[in-house]
């Protein structure tokens, strides 16, 4: 079993000092097998977390567990964990096949020195096939690395440097290293960012089936909130070294709880509009929506005359004018194909963000400037709190 259980931790750059810590009261608990994402904007302490698990940097407080061990005292290497880069980290020097056979060949050996038996490997490699010093370990270690290339599709790039590798190449050499080890652990730091729109999509895919065929559990860093959603079974989303919330991607996206949150995962983000909770009703200027029963409840019981309206751009729709519309001119038109998403800047609010988004369907037909109303999904609205910031 190999969960990972991260129990108030606490890690400062700087001890001593005023400056606050990087990371704060952080508890997870991330199951065997499980696929976490850590996301939140840079900065927000993300890799640190990570390069703690991982025992490239020392807590301030609180433990870590990987299985039924307390790692804080181990080294990197005793901690069982294989981890991929942003930046590759492959050795030039190495054919992309020792490359992934490094982490195996490190392992100590029955007999001989793992350093001995690697040396008389690498001398005699160049030999006629007979004379080549070939260990059982060393057969399977090439069956490992066998296994690995063809799971990753590059079989054909084994017997290449590095530098000979596209960025995507080098991407799925670094992943075939960490797979190679069998660790127990998979720790990733946006291993997606170098790589273009395209194959990072298809990466991505690929990274989320082979962690699906292998069941190996996996914490991901990353600051996008698409690969967030679309690749964890879980997502901690992380703000100022704490975390916000931890969920499954659509539990997130349906019920954020706080305005971080809400506005970070969803793209383009939730707009926000300030209301006061005239009940059932929220106001404001010649805006008057009418809440749901379960939703104006809930205003009810948080007993706040201001509230903040949140509402997804995709929970919009053009309407006829109305007072429960929001009203105003098209500023901007975005046309993706699939969706066209329309900036509106808004009219008739007080104290209101100058405009809002909305996706309409591509068949709409809106031009710039012109006046349009755009009606709320009334069971999609979001409140919160504008002292807090929490949901209601
Ligand atoms: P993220 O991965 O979310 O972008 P990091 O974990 O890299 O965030 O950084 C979190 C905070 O810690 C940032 O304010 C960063 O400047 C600071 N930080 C990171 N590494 C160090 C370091 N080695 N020394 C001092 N401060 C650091």
């Amino acid at each position: 079993m190999a969960r990972v259980l991260l129990e108030n931790i606490y890690k400062t750059y700087a001890p001593g000092t005023d400056t606050p810590p990087v990371l704060r009261q952080i508890d997870l608990s991330i199951a065997d097998g499980e696929f976490m994402v850590l996301v939140g904007p840079s900065g927000c302490g993300k890799s640190t977390l990570l390069r703690s698990i991982a025992g490239l940097e020392q807590l301030t407080a609180g433990t870590i567990s990987i299985g039924d061990r307390v790692v804080n005292d181990l080294p990197p290497k005793d901690r069982d964990i294989a981890m991929v880069f942003q930046s590759y980290a492959l050795y030039p020097h190495l054919r992309v096949y020792d490359n992934i056979a490094f982490g195996l060949r490190r392992r100590g050996l029955a007999g001989l020195p793992a350093i001995g038996q690697n040396f008389l490997v690498e001398t005699t490699r160049s030999l006629p096939k007979a004379l080549r010093y070939e260990t059982d370990r060393e057969r399977q270690i090439k069956q490992q690395v066998y296994k690995v290339a063809e799971m990753l599709q590059i079989e054909g790039l084994l017997q290449r440097l590095p530098k000979q590798l596209s960025g995507g190449q080098k991407q799925r050499v670094a992943l075939g290293r960490a797979i190679a080890r069998d660790a127990q652990v998979f720790l990733m730091d946006e291993p997606l960012s170098n790589l273009d729109a395209k194959l990072r999509a298809e990466t991505r895919s690929q990274i989320v089936r082979l962690q699906r065929q292998l069941g190996k559990t996996t914490i991901y860093v990353t600051h996008d909130q698409t690969e967030a959603m679309t690749m964890g079974d879980r997502i901690a989303v992380m703000y100022g070294g704490q975390i916000q919330q931890v969920a499954s991607p659509l539990e997130i996206y349906h019920h954020p709880v706080n305005t971080f949150v809400a506005q970070f995962i969803g793209s383009p983000p939730m707009n926000f509009v300030p209301v006061r909770a005239d009940l059932p009703a929220l106001t404001n200027g010649d805006l008057r929506v009418t809440l749901s029963d379960s939703i104006a409840q809930a205003a009810q019981k948080n007993g706040s005359r201001n509230l903040l309206l949140g509402i997804r751009p995709e929970h919009l729709e053009l309407a006829d004018p109305n007072p429960a519309h929001f009203h105003g001119r098209v500023e901007l038109i975005e046309a993706l194909g699939t969706d066209t998403f329309i900036t509106v800047q808004l009219a008739g609010l007080q104290d209101a963000p100058s405009s809002i988004q909305a996706r309409i369907s591509p068949e709409q037909t809106v031009k710039n400037g012109q006046e349009v109303s755009l009606s709320l999904a009334a069971d999609k609205i979001h409140l919160f709190d504008p002292q807090t910031t929490l949901a209601i």
